[in-house]
This record gives structure tokens, sequence and C-alpha cells, in this order.
């Protein structure tokens, strides 16, 4: 028998999931039976109706980890000619940066600091100075921080200028509602183990029709041919082109009934709201501040600054922590000492509040 979980994980995917997600692993899928395929195809069904696709948009899954989504998406919507500007205040916009970079794509990287929203002055100045722009790549959360990135005003600005707009939502898709029509978003990238609380394996596209369209052939890299996939599962309905991840696939599929039995991604938004908000006044009491300030601030994930004393260590806390049952994630921000705490996923304001009490026992600084 396997155990049951030791800790909870208090990260932003893999995430913890709920048992009945994990359970609904428990069988073996043939790929190109009707049977798998119904799957596949109630899946990219339901991520059109999350996003409030309708009939200009499509979704595509894909394998592998979200990254390779991403790429995926720039390998299939960049040309030769092209040249995107990607707009960054973390890591994970850093990462779409050196993507685009390692394909060789003429790249324009605008950096914001990491407590700073992208701004969209520069934005349009940039489009100024570079005509030649044809894409725009931002991310929504970013993980590395929490921060919520106001995406609108960008993606106003490359509608109204003509450019392809792409957004990795990738910790956000399923837990903060959004439409991908308005304001206009031609490609929208997540993955199964973030939001939506399935397990990991593949990530998902939710891309504009006619922008896909355009992309036949742009790819040069094979299996991350975002067009060929989407044209495989069309014209065969639910079908991958190579290996998919069929235990992941149903857990998805279970997740998503999950999803709408919750209450669909409003009332989810609600749950990691008050996640945040639980843990954010429980660890201000012991005296641990949160890095942004809370009009920028994600109901994802929490940035907080280590304690000013020379007896903290993040080790040592993540080691108390994860013998009391919870596992965190070490910071990533890089002008701050800092330590992040998730709370999307199977998790609760109760559970919040048990890891909260956990930090004001082991309190050791
Ligand atoms: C998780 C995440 C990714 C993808 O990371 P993988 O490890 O490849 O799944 C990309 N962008 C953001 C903002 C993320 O949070």
């Amino acid at each position: 028998m396997i155990p049951e979980n030791p800790y909870l994980l208090l990260t932003p995917g893999p995430l913890s999931t709920s048992k009945t997600v994990r359970a609904a692993m428990d069988r073996d899928w043939c790929t190109w039976d009707t049977d798998y395929k119904s799957i596949v195809q109630k899946i990219r069904e339901s991520l059109l109706d999350l996003s409030h696709g309708g009939e200009a948009y499509t979704s595509v899954l894909m394998q592998g980890s979200g990254t390779f989504s991403v790429e995926a998406v720039l390998w299939t919507s960049l040309r030769p000619k092209s040249k995107i500007l990607v707009l960054s205040n973390g890591a994970y916009g850093q990462r779409m940066a050196r993507i685009a970079t390692s394909m060789q794509a003429a790249t324009v990287v605008v950096e914001f600091p990491e407590h700073k929203q992208a701004d969209p002055e520069t934005v349009e100045k940039t489009l100024q100075t570079h005509p030649d722009i044809t894409h725009i790549g931002m991310v929504h959360s970013e993980t590395t921080t929490g921060m919520l990135n106001n995406y609108a005003p960008v993606a106003a600005l490359a509608a109204r200028w003509g450019k392809v707009f792409i957004l990795d939502a990738m910790s956000s898709f399923g837990g903060i509602p959004l439409d991908v029509k308005w304001p206009e978003i031609d490609f929208l990238i997540s993955s199964a183990n973030k939001c939506i609380q399935g397990v990991p394996g593949f990530g998902f596209v939710i891309a504009k029709k006619s922008t896909l369209l355009e992309c036949k052939g742009n790819s040069r890299s094979h299996s991350l041919d975002l067009y060929d996939q989407w044209e495989t599962m069309e014209k065969d309905p639910g079908k991958w082109r190579f290996t998919s991840p069929t235990h992941t696939v149903r857990a998805f599929l279970q997740a998503l009934t999950e999803l709408e039995n919750e209450g669909g991604i409003s009332a989810r938004h609600a749950r990691y709201a008050a996640n945040h908000q639980t843990l954010v006044s429980g660890m201000e009491k012991i005296g641990i501040k949160p890095f942004l300030e809370t009009k920028d601030q994600s109901p994802i994930i929490t940035a907080f600054h280590e304690p000013q004393s020379t007896a903290f260590s993040f080790e040592k806390l993540y080691q108390l922590l994860k013998s009391e049952g919870f596992v965190i994630y070490p910071g990533k921000v890089s002008q701050a000492a800092t330590f992040r705490i998730g709370h999307i996923g199977h998790v609760f304001p109760e559970d919040i509040h048990r890891l909260v009490a956990a930090v004001e026992k082991i309190k050791f600084w």
C-alpha cells in the first residue's frame, strides 16, 4: 500500500489534489479508442467554456509541463520575420524571453522591477520605436512574487496595433475569472497541474482560431507544433499526435467536474482569496510581512519577507514546517530575501489556519 500524503503542498503546482482526482487515474486507456478520445473532447470543450472562447476560439492540449506549451506557442506562431516583445517582471517573463531568444527569434525584452506592474505607456513607446514588432507576450500571474499582472491595457494595445497577444496564464487560469475575447487574447497558455487542480503531464492553449489558422507550417519544431497537434485533434476528434498522458488526462476530467461542483471559477477564486487573506493576516500577527502591495497581490501565491533576525534560516523553517505537515516554496525574488507560500490546490482556509498555528509554534527566530 502507498501511504496517504504525508504533507500538504503549499506550492503552486504540482499542488495538493483531491483524493478523487488521484483515484480517477486507477485504470488504463487506449489512446485511439473513442472511450478515451471522447474524454479529450470533453476537456477541450470545457476549457473553451471556462475561457468564454465560443465559436471564434479553439483549445489544444500538448504533452509536457507548462513550459512546453509556452514553447509550442512561440514555435508555432513566430515566423522568420516576426519580432516578439516580451514584458517581464519575474522569472516566468524571463523564461518566455529565453525561449524566444534560444529559438533565435528577434526579441525585445522590456523588464520591470519585480514589485511593479508593466507600464502601458512604456509598452506603447516600445511599439513606436520598433514598428516591426509582431507579437507581444506577458505573464498573467507572475508566480515569482505572486504579482497579478493587469494584462488588459497591454492586450488592448496589442489589438489596437494589430499585434498577436500571448498570455502565460499558467498559474491563474481556472482560479481567476477571465474572458479571452475581451480584451482579446490570441494564445492563452495554462497547464493541468495549476488552478484546475489536476496532476502534472500536459499543458493546454486556448487559441483564437483565425490566428492559429495562419500558423500552418510555421513551426520548425516537430513535437512542439501546436498547429499540427490541433489539426490532428480536429480531424480525428480527440486524438493526440504522439503518446498522450492518458492517466493525467482522465484525472483532469475529474478535476474539471470538481471545479464545476465547487461552483465554477468564481467560487474557486473566492476560496483562494480566503486562503490568501487568512494567510496574510495570520503571518502579519507573527510579524512576517508580504513582499507586494495588496493591490498587486494575486490569490495564488504570496511572497513574504524573511524575518530580519539573524537566527532565521529558510532551510530550518522548511524542515520544521515539513515535519508539521506542510511543504512551502523558497523565494525566487532577486531583489529581496523572501520565501513563498502557495494557496491554490485542494487547500482550504482551515488548512491555512493550521499552517499559521504551526509557524507560530515553531517560531525560532
Ligand atoms: C508553473 C508556471 C509555468 C510552467 O512551469 P512548468 O514547470 O513548465 O510547468 C509557466 N509560467 C508560470 C507563470 C507558471 O506559474
